[in-house]
């Protein structure tokens, strides 16, 4: 595996095997690697002959009030797990040369982004994108792999690629979790061992709206109240929403139908989890509006 800190050093790395006519799959991530990442890493792995992984936590998708700063970080495990799933290219640039003085032009996401933790955190997916489009310039993937943890992101990024004509395949891969059901999580470490055992019930409480949806139900306000009764009544985090929208366009829906997404998201004492599901919902037979 090849480690690059250096961009010019990653151009002529990437100029060598774009004249090769390699296929490239691209996993960028903010590291502290779990298996969700390294699954990002196997499926880019099986369906390219290359895979580059990036390592940087971006300060410009971070709030002022945000965790940038204790971000957890471990360079040195990251490069032997990158190593272990078959990255070839591991990219761990300095924020000085990807932001190396203040932006001639910025960024800011339009759509998909008033809703979730789009409305919930200010200008965070002007940061995605801003770093997204630099990393795409630089590392040219045929392909780029994001995980549906994070599926406003994977909605806005599609956007990004469809406006700026990249020429990528975005690949939406399913949402990795512990054996208990929590969504594996750089910020889990954050938890305290009692907010830990209570943190499935994010995912319990969606998994009961899907169970409800398959005996029928098709109403969103009675799915969000009763994901909030499931969190509140079991869990000491604060909600922070409980939103149901069609995915990936991200509207509200006042029945549910076609692809859905029902997400969450919860303030513990030391961290912020999300989780979400989608689901593609079949129309009532005899609801008509
Ligand atoms: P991050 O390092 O948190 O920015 O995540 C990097 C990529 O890994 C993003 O595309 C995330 O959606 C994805 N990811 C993070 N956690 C998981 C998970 N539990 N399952 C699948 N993908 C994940």
């Amino acid at each position: 595996m090849n480690v690059i800190s250096k961009i010019n050093d990653l151009r002529v790395t990437i100029d060598h095997l774009k004249n090769t006519g390699k296929t490239i799959g691209f996993v960028p991530t903010m590291g502290f690697l779990h298996e969700g990442h390294l699954t990002l890493a196997k499926e880019a792995r099986t369906n390219n002959e290359v895979v580059v992984m990036s390592i940087f936590v971006n300060p410009l998708q971070f709030g002022p009030n945000e965790d940038f700063d204790r971000y957890p970080r471990d360079v040195e495990r990251d490069t032997e797990l990158a190593r272990m799933s078959g990255v070839d290219i591991l990219f761990i640039p300095d924020v000085a040369d990807m932001y190396p003085g203040k932006q001639s032009i910025t960024m800011n996401v339009e759509e998909r982004v008033d809703v979730l933790c789009g409305r919930k955190r200010e200008g965070h997916f002007d940061g995605v994108v801003t770093v997204l489009t630099k990393l795409f310039h630089l590392v040219q993937p045929t392909r780029a792999y994001f995980g549906q943890k994070d599926a406003q992101q994977v909605a806005v990024v599609e956007g990004l690629v469809s406006d700026y004509f990249f020429p990528i395949e975005i690949i939406r891969v399913p949402t990795v979790r512990e054996e208990d059901g929590l969504a594996k999580s750089s910020r889990n470490v954050y938890l305290s061992q009692d907010e830990r055992q209570v943190a499935p019930f994010l995912y319990e409480s969606l998994q009961e709206a899907r169970k409800r949806i398959e005996e029928g139900e098709r109403s969103p306000s009675f799915l969000t109240g009763m994901i909030s009764k499931i969190i509140q009544e079991n869990t000491s985090g604060t909600i922070d929403y409980v939103e149901v929208y069609s995915y990936p366009e991200l509207r509200e829906l006042k029945r549910l139908e076609g692809d859905i997404i029902i997400a969450v998201a919860v303030q513990f004492q030391q961290a912020r989890l999300i989780d979400n599901i989608i689901i593609s919902v079949q129309p009532e037979e005899d609801y008509y509006v």
